[in-house]
């Protein structure tokens, strides 16, 4: 089964896969994203790989859910059209991405831009969402470097909402909302972890995790495909600023979840209001210490940070100015 659910209590979709449980336990030492596995070319430097198990397809089956008849205008399902894609970083097995030179960090962006392009042709599809999860804790197994592209054929509900409050911000003030978080957080600076010509990284001051952390785009951009030639590699910058900047942080390999905001596409104009940026959402609070998202975050949606956003971001300047040593020593 693979067909989308309707929440009305959420006024949401659900995506329903359970022929994903089928996926097969590939042996050990098996890697398909490797070249010689027969599944990728001989050589690549980054790739657009289709996944093999998609939760979204562009031929999805007809939903044949039992209902009764009663169900009408309270249940609903739709197919699960869409497209799932892994975006290979690098031909190497282990690796990160800030160990990438800047010249390949660059050519993962432009992929991103590209297939960003591509999939919000498509009038079919309502939001196309670029992330990368990294790290066991995020449920990750597969090693080698990459991440993911969704393209789903509804708004998911964290965007949607986003977009409107923007919406709603623009309208009150004749401003766009992230671009005045940027200018706030440029004025107190005690947040700012890095920043390069064009993006700015910080920790939003009403974090729910303790070191999530926010990347913007200086000037007001909806999309990838608003970037400059110079903003793609300052991009690719600022990423690899941050991801190495995390495993320095505790001396170890950070999990994150690295989720791209680009604008909605294919819906209502939201030119003026919605503002590219990622936000790097952390489990972890300590080394060793995972900060669960339980009953008050997700039974609740009451966020609670265990610390404070000024002192951890301090504690991430300092991680930084490690990271950028250990660089010029290299
Ligand atoms: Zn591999
Ligand atoms: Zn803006
Ligand atoms: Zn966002």
């Amino acid at each position: 089964m693979a067909e989308l659910r309707w929440n009305p209590m959420a006024k949401d979709w659900v995506m329903v896969i359970s022929n994903r449980a089928k996926r097969p336990n590939m042996p050990k030492d098996y890697c398909p994203f490797c070249p010689g596995s027969g599944k990728v070319p001989e050589q690549y430097t980054v790739l657009k790989y289709d996944n093999d198990f998609p939760a979204l397809s562009m031929t999805p089956a007809q939903p044949d859910t039992p209902m009764t008849a009663g169900a009408k205008g309270l249940y609903d399902v739709a197919p699960a059209y869409g497209k799932c894609e892994v975006i290979l970083f690098s031909p190497e097995h282990e690796g990160t991405l800030y160990g990438l030179s800047a010249e390949h960090m660059t050519k993962v962006v432009d992929l991103w831009c590209e297939r960003f392009a591509e999939l919000s042709s498509d009038p079919e599809v309502k939001y196309v969402f670029i992330f990368e999860n990294r790290g066991e804790e995020v449920g990750v197994t597969q090693p080698h470097p990459h991440g993911q592209i969704y393209a789903y054929p509804f708004l998911p509900k964290k965007i949607a909402l986003e977009a409107e409050n923007a919406k709603e911000y623009y309208e009150q003030n004749g401003r766009c909302l992230f671009c005045d978080m940027n200018r706030e957080e440029i004025a107190f600076g005690e947040r700012v972890i890095y920043e390069n010509e064009d993006f700015i990284a910080y920790i939003p001051f009403f974090s729910e995790y303790a070191y999530g952390i926010m990347i913007s785009a200086k000037r007001h951009k909806n999309n990838l495909s608003d970037f400059t030639v110079r903003e793609r590699v300052n991009l690719g910058d600022i990423i690899q600023k941050i991801t190495g900047m995390y495993d320095n942080l505790f001396d170890t390999r950070f999990p994150y979840m690295l989720c791209m905001h680009n604008a909605p596409v294919n819906g209502e104009d939201v030119r003026d209001s919605y503002h590219f940026h990622i936000e790097m959402l952390t489990p972890m609070r300590a080394a060793t210490v995972q900060q669960f998202r339980a009953s008050s975050e997700s039974g609740a949606w009451a966020g609670c940070n265990p610390s404070s956003p000024e002192q951890n971001a301090a504690q991430m300047r300092e991680a930084m100015g490690r990271f950028m040593a250990g660089k010029e020593n290299k």
